[in-house]
């Protein structure tokens, strides 16, 4: 609820603080138990920064952070530690995410050392269990790292996250660093592993494609702010922000059911993403949007809610 996360900019010879970098700028949704929530944004919207956020990986500079009926928001380290079982992260880059000198048994039994009272055997039998659900073999255990392709290191990663049996997993562009190729068989194993184990999503990518497969809905971020969000048709078929109208349709999109969808009305996306250090007033995508009016340059657009669930951040709407 109303989460910010505001990094200081140092500037001068006096490293004083100049100004702030808005990563993540007055937030708030819900995930509900068993859904999978898709964040997706440019790189630089604050997508992976509120997933640290909400881990408690990173403080949040203002707001809640409510897991499971407790706010967790102010925590401290050892209080937050019966909450840290419950919530895992599955990183981008498989290849630096994994220790090269650990086995895969060791890399998937690490957490359950550092954070269980399990014995030597019971965190082997587990590891055993757990390489199985991914896919891959218990003679992989014994296996390094460099030994796998980069799909199968994603799942050794996947493996180490789940072994604690969270409730809660925020995937952070998991298939991006992947072939394509590759890519759906990753998201078709966290969809079954989900399914089977009862865990509920935070899905990050940069794509819309890579999230319509296995969200329940999607947000939009842009520049730290939410500027969509809906149940997954909703948004495919009717979004309503002119951001996620051209994320839609300034390339025809191939997804990764197959479809091909080309007939949406053409908003081009003009320029890059403006700095999170100095966003423009008022809107903050006016920079870029076709549709900006005087209203947009001084006044924040709220997000509201435009029909059942579907909410979004624009003065077209207002
Ligand atoms: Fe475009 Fe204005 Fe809507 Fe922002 S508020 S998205 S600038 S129309
Ligand atoms: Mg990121």
């Amino acid at each position: 609820r109303n989460v910010k996360k505001y990094f200081p900019i140092k500037g001068g010879i006096l490293k004083r603080t100049v100004g702030h970098l808005k990563a993540v700028d007055d937030v708030s949704f819900q995930i509900h138990k068993g859904e999978t929530l898709g964040v997706v944004g440019e790189s630089g919207s604050g997508k992976s920064t509120l997933g640290r956020v909400m881990l408690r990986l990173l403080d949040p500079t203002e707001g809640d952070i409510i897991f499971d009926g407790t706010d967790i928001s102010n925590l401290s380290r050892g209080k937050m530690n019966p909450f840290r079982r419950d919530m895992q992260i599955v990183f981008q880059d498989p290849f630096a995410s994994l220790n090269s000198k650990m086995s895969v048994g060791e890399l998937i039994e690490e957490p359950l050392l550092v954070q269980t009272s399990l014995s030597k055997q019971e965190r082997k039998d587990k590891a055993k269990e757990m390489i199985e659900k991914v896919g891959l073999r218990q003679s992989d255990l014994e296996k390094y790292p460099h030994e796998f392709s980069g799909g199968q290191r994603q799942r050794i990663s996947i493996a180490r996250a789940l072994v604690l049996e969270p409730k809660f997993v925020i995937c952070d562009e998991p298939v991006s660093a992947l072939d394509v190729s590759i890519q759906a068989q990753v998201l078709n194993l966290m969809k079954d592993l989900q399914d089977e184990l009862g865990l509920t999503y935070l899905f990050i990518a940069h794509d819309l494609s890579v999230v319509k497969h296995i969200s329940d809905r999607v947000a939009v971020m842009y520049l730290g702010r939410l500027a969509e969000i809906a149940p997954k048709n909703k948004l495919y078929d009717n979004p309503l922000h002119p951001y996620t109208k051209g994320l839609l349709s300034s390339i025809p999109v191939i997804d990764i059911e197959g479809d091909i969808n080309n007939k949406r009305e053409k908003i081009r996306l003009g320029d890059d993403l403006p700095s999170p250090a100095n966003p423009p007033s008022g809107c903050t995508f006016r920079t870029r949007c076709p549709l900006a009016h005087e209203k947009c340059m001084t006044e924040r657009p709220e997000l509201i809610e435009k029909e059942e669930g579907h909410f979004v951040a624009c003065h077209l709407y207002t």
